[in-house]
């Protein structure tokens, strides 16, 4: 989403342009109404204040078909109260695209090349089980049975948070052993399918027809399925990267270049929508205390676009819309001014769901924990033999 920019006023500008005139360098008169003209920034409190005023946002025409598209949508759906939200919709990226067809086109040397110039090192993958271990935790909406599916639906991004080392040409020899030291850590607790180290190699660990110990208590949801604890349906792809301060890169072009060309070829084989693309930080919940977020890693700085893909970081969380839970001011942190618009989303749906059944909001939040309560002891059977993470 681009950043709410206000105009400087008319007059400022009035003012400014009486002045360049007396400027007779060319140079320095645009540099001057350059200066004197440049969008002010709205602070981080103002941007929060604007996003959780209702439909204020889309007002500001802060987003364009994105927030359109979720201003019909919302209309629509609080006047049917009881079905429950959508998250997989366009959030206005001119550039995604889909993948069209990608396949193997080679292996050797420990390597699956793909017709999409994808290399894929298989020297650490580990072997498939015996058994067909993945499980299905897929729900139709409202109904508390698991239904069975074959292929995973999503990606959870992740950044593995180990130890880095400067990129630079002279750490050559750390960067290389560090890098595969993760991949051999990720290995030994089966945490990722994916690792993608800072030079963009991309390491298979866990095989896509078994699940990867990634997202322990966790929720995302698509037009159709709502899924729990995405370690049975979603696949997971960690960058070799630190989560830091607020509007720090940290993803090398490397791993840009090679996350996207992954991401395409996933997409591809499973035709996974672009509204199940998500972080870590976006799907992870603390089922304790209702809080959304338990982990934060990618913080707000996944390359969404950079991948080709919408900035769902836009996208209303389902643990909220859905089973009541919430953010408070820690995840706000961890996360950044991109998850704002989302969290104002799902306030509103939230507010007109409630209205539509006559009761209060925290009443809502109340039954909809309650659900959520259900489901998780079910789960947690299901699963307790699990690293949760
Ligand atoms: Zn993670």
């Amino acid at each position: 989403m681009e950043t709410p920019i206000k105009p400087p006023s008319v007059i400022k500008a009035k003012i400014v342009e009486q002045r360049a005139e007396f400027i007779s360098d060319p140079v320095a008169k645009l540099r001057f109404i350059r200066r004197e003209t440049a969008p002010v920034e709205p602070t981080r409190w103002e941007k929060f204040l604007d996003a959780h005023k209702p439909k204020v946002t889309m007002s500001l025409g802060v987003a364009a078909a994105g927030l359109v598209i979720f201003a019909i949508a919302s209309s629509q759906r609080s006047v049917k109260a009881r079905s429950l939200p959508a998250v997989a919709y366009s959030t206005g990226n001119p550039s995604a695209h889909e993948p069209g067809s990608i396949w193997m086109v080679d292996t050797r040397g420990g390597q699956e090349i793909y017709s999409n110039s994808l290399r894929i090192e298989t020297r650490f993958t580990i072997p498939l089980g015996e058994e067909p271990t993945w499980k299905y935790n897929r729900y139709t909406k409202g109904s508390k049975t698991p239904v069975e599916m074959k292929d995973p639906v999503g990606i959870v991004f992740h950044t593995t948070e180990g130890l880095m080392a400067p990129f630079e040409k002279e750490q050559n020899g750390r960067l290389k052993f560090i890098g595969e030291s993760q991949v051999r850590l990720v290995r030994s607790i089966r945490a990722y399918h994916y690792v993608v180290d800072r030079f963009g190699q991309v390491w298979r660990v866990v095989q896509e027809s078994e699940p990867a110990f990634h997202s322990g208590n966790s929720i995302w949801a698509d037009k159709d399925w709502v899924y729990m604890n995405l370690n049975h349906s979603f696949l997971a792809v960690s960058f070799e990267a630190r989560t830091q301060g607020e509007g720090e890169a940290f993803v090398t072009e490397a791993q840009k270049l090679s996350g996207k060309l992954l991401t395409d070829m996933l997409r591809a084989k499973y035709h996974i929508p672009f509204g199940n693309l998500v972080t870590h930080g976006q799907v992870s919940v603390n089922p304790d205390n209702y809080g959304i977020g338990y982990h934060t890693d990618f913080g707000g700085e996944f390359p969404f676009t950079e991948l080709g893909l919408p900035d769902n970081y836009q996208l209303p969380p389902p643990s909220m819309t859905m089973f009541g839970f919430n953010y408070d001011e820690t995840y706000l942190a961890a996360m950044g001014d991109r998850v704002v618009p989302g969290l104002a989303k799902a306030e509103d749906m939230l507010n007109s769901q409630a209205k539509a059944q006559g009761i209060t909001p925290a009443l809502l939040t109340r039954r909809l924990r309650e659900q959520y309560r259900q489901i998780f002891q079910n789960l947690k059977k299901d699963n307790k033999n699990e690293v949760s993470n």
